[in-house]
């Protein structure tokens, strides 16, 4: 999947931005972050100039309106409430992931029968059990659509921005009965015991720059018209099984024998693998994002 010219650039830039490694804070909120940073630079400039004037009206304060902060806002909807009412938890909580399964994926089941809206209804109160992918398609119809309302759309925006981020994390798209790499821990060298999906969240995005800016430069610098380019053809389906792929052939596909039940000790090839993975996925992501919103806004 991956062509040769690609892993050879991404080496060559891994290495150097490897050198410069150290702790970022926390695809947790700097992954989108970098996301979000790198779909502005793609943005056709009216385009971005209409997601900057929709995101102002923004008064939730989640988070700043800047395009890379609003990414991360889909997330902070989710845990808003999550230690009380928890309607915004239960409402959005199954949005954003797939959960493909490395022994038989079908889309019909990670989606629960893909339900549809009801005629007229807004995707922002679609069903509790929906996926990723169908949230992406229904938020993104009501970017293009014009009679879609000023908050609605605002939302739309902001869901979107965040969720082809999620669709890029390889395991937001796959799931080996284990929530995704929730269920399994793993150890990074010199770090602490965390989930393993906490490591494709985070350890390897941190591992990429000192921070989202850092981050999103570097990769920009790496990224070449030919590779934006492919990376610019299909749809959210062919990208969830990219996704997918990804993660039965690297997340899951490299992991080490269990050092004991569903406890997994990485190693330094493995989180090289993984970080230069990580750098290729959140590039696609930004790339796709800015080709998703160019379309709809344009
Ligand atoms: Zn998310």
């Amino acid at each position: 999947m991956l062509g040769i010219k690609s892993v050879l650039c991404r080496i060559a830039c891994i290495v150097s931005i490897s050198l410069l490694s150290g702790s970022a804070g926390a695809w947790g909120d700097e992954g989108h972050e970098v996301i979000g940073l790198i779909a502005e630079h793609y943005l056709e400039p009216a385009v971005r100039a209409r997601v900057e004037s929709i995101l102002a009206g923004d008064t939730t304060q989640l988070t700043s309106r800047d395009i890379a902060h609003e990414a991360t806002w889909a997330d902070k909807y989710r845990d808003s409430d999550r230690d009380g009412a928890q309607t915004h938890y239960f409402q959005s909580r199954n949005w954003h992931f797939i959960n493909l399964e490395l022994d038989g994926p079908s889309v019909n089941a990670a989606c629960y029968g893909r339900p549809r809206l009801t005629p007229g209804g807004s995707a922002s109160r679609g069903p509790a059990n929906d996926c990723l992918l169908d949230k992406i398609y229904e938020f993104t119809a009501e970017l293009r659509s014009p009679s879609t309302g000023a908050e609605e759309r605002r939302l739309a925006l902001q869901f979107v921005l965040h969720f082809i981020g999620d669709l890029h994390q390889p395991l937001h798209a796959s799931d080996d009965h284990d929530q995704g790499g929730n269920g399994k821990r793993a150890l990074v060298q010199g770090a602490r015991w965390n989930t393993l999906h906490h490591e494709w969240d985070k350890t390897f995005v941190a591992r990429l720059g000192r921070n989202e800016n850092e981050i999103a430069r570097q990769l920009i610098a790496c990224i070449t018209p030919a590779q934006r380019a492919r990376w610019s053809t299909g749809r959210p389906d062919d990208w969830a099984e990219e996704s997918f792929l990804v993660a039965k052939a690297h997340a899951y596909g490299r992991l080490p024998a269990p050092r004991s039940a569903f406890q997994y000790r990485l190693s330094a090839a493995y989180v090289e693998d993984a970080t230069a993975v990580t750098a290729e996925q959140l590039s696609k992501a930004g790339v796709r994002l800015a080709l998703v919103l160019n379309l709809a806004l344009q």
